[in-house]
């Protein structure tokens, strides 16, 4: 039943275990990130392609989209907004998320067909989420319930899926649980399986101290198989 693309997509953002969340891509055209030199203000902005060496904030622009209308959804911008500015987050590693209605990252919280559709060539099985080029999906019914691995509240758990996938977008890639008991990493795949790693949605410092070297590519397409960062 599985596609060879849907295999890889599974290996690609899900882990091992047989699932994952979310799922990255390719086929995206220029994405460019904005960044602000550091000794002029925020709204001075220079487009670059990656954030390549980029030693002072990288700002990242972003829009959000809800193609959803229940409740369960409604604060959905909000905790976007919320969770990227939350001095727990990537903002630690140097980066500035500014919300803009032209902005080239877009952050989608879409029902599962339309996320399995965003999110190609990853197969999403109409369930996981993803991160592909510019795009960041979410999948609503997961946003609504979270999943029965995550042994975590709700809230977090909506933190989490946020910050580990705008974590793809910044240009990072999966960690695996250090072992049982340990906090996990924002970039292990915890909505299919914690691994005994007690649950978080917050970057680990080994994590921000990589995407604060500002030299991964950020909105990375399809990437096969499931890279991996180490500690
Ligand atoms: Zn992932």
């Amino acid at each position: 039943m599985l596609t060879a693309l849907g295999l890889l997509a599974l290996a690609a953002c899900g882990g091992g275990a047989g699932g994952h969340q979310l799922a990255r891509d390719a086929g995206t055209t220029s994405t460019s990130v904005t960044s602000t030199p550091p000794s002029t203000s925020t709204s001075a902005t220079v487009a670059t392609t990656t954030s390549t060496g980029t030693p002072g904030p990288v700002v990242v622009r972003y829009r959000v989209e809800r193609h959803a209308d229940d409740a369960a959804t409604a604060d959905f911008a909000s905790v976007v907004d919320a969770t990227l500015h939350d001095p727990r987050g990537w903002t630690r590693a140097g980066f500035v998320f500014q919300q803009a209605d032209d902005a080239p990252y877009t952050i989608l919280l879409g029902e599962g067909p339309e996320v399995q559709q965003r999110c190609r060539p990853y197969d999403t099985y109409g369930k996981y989420s993803c991160q592909i080029g510019p795009l960041v999906a979410i999948t609503a019914d997961r946003w609504r319930s979270a999943t029965p691995e995550w042994t975590g509240d709700l809230t977090a758990y909506r933190q989490m899926v946020i910050d580990h996938e705008v974590g793809h977008l910044l240009g990072l890639h999966h960690r695996d649980c250090a072992g049982p008991g340990t906090v996990a990493p924002v970039m292990l795949p915890q909505s299919t399986e914690l691994h005994g790693c007690l649950p978080n949605p917050w970057p680990l410092p080994a994590e921000v101290a990589r995407a604060a070297r500002h030299d991964l590519p950020l909105a990375p397409g399809y990437e096969p198989g499931d890279p991996r960062d180490t500690p």
